[in-house]
């Protein structure tokens, strides 16, 4: 994980961009509205999560099934479905299998689901698994998995679940192997949450849909682990958000990741 900390100034305040920025000018009009825009120019030294220019840029570095999850998430974000993605690889690290969200969609790939509460980004990577064994494949997901994904990640005998980012409102939910036998066979093993970046990112834009969806319980769960980012996320509803959506994801990534968690 690429972190640096870079001299800022008043009239360039985010520094260079490794990102193509030639037809964002709607987007330094947004970074200006975001919250705590004010203190940014007060702060001499910013840490931010980008390379230096000249440099391969954080998202290059990153593992490329890191990057494909969170292409996926972004996709179903800009679909206004639950931004999570999920990628499923064998024991040679070769992608078996995809999935995003698809909640508020009417269209799906064959196999997966849309338009449904069940059309999870881990369930539509897995729906079209045949049966077997695949307790040395490993599914890669943007959000820690909620109780439905767990079940079908347990139920496809996945050996190992990798999450970017914790989900609070699942709490708990690492026990469950401890209730009975069953539970316990074949419970996949758990890494996560990553932290850094990509774990904040994640929970981003999980907590602007929420807001969105009207889903107050869920961000209620994130309040007392990440209270900067859902502050950070009440600030992007609405225009913002639309705003946020014309973007492609590599400058999406760009402007959230100027957003320090302040962990
Ligand atoms: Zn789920």
């Amino acid at each position: 994980m690429l972190a640096v900390t870079r001299v800022m100034s008043r009239d360039r305040p985010f520094g260079r961009s490794p990102w193509p920025w030639a037809s964002l000018g709607g987007v330094a009009a947004l970074r200006n509205e975001l919250p705590d825009a004010a203190d940014r120019t007060t702060i001499a030294e910013v840490d931010l999560v980008v390379d230096p220019p000249g440099d391969a840029s954080y998202w290059d570095d990153i593992d490329p099934v890191w990057r494909e999850c969170f292409e996926l998430a972004w996709e179903s974000f800009r679909h206004h479905s639950i931004p999570v993605g999920a990628v499923l690889v064998d024991p040679h690290g070769a992608v078996v299998a995809r999935g995003r969200n698809r909640r508020s969609e009417r269209t799906a790939p064959s196999g997966q689901i849309a338009g449904s509460n069940l059309a999870h980004a881990e369930i539509n990577a897995l729906a079209g698994l045949p049966p077997g064994d695949y307790s040395a494949h490993v599914l890669h997901t943007t959000l820690e998995p909620c109780f439905l994904c767990t079940a079908a990640i347990r139920h496809s005998h996945i050996g190992v679940v990798r999450f970017a980012a914790p989900d609070p409102a699942w709490a708990g939910i690492e026990r469950l192997p401890t209730l009975n036998p069953t539970f316990a066979r074949r419970w996949p093993r758990r890494d996560g949450p990553l932290g850094g970046p990509l774990q904040r990112l994640a929970v981003i834009l999980h907590l602007v849909s929420s807001l969105e969806r009207g889903a107050d319980a869920v961000v209620d769960c994130h309040q007392e682990l990440s209270p900067d980012l859902v502050r950070l996320a009440r600030g992007l509803v609405g225009a913002r958000a639309h705003e946020l959506r014309s973007m492609s994801f590599a400058e999406a990534v760009e402007l959230l990741s100027q957003y320090r968690s302040g962990t």
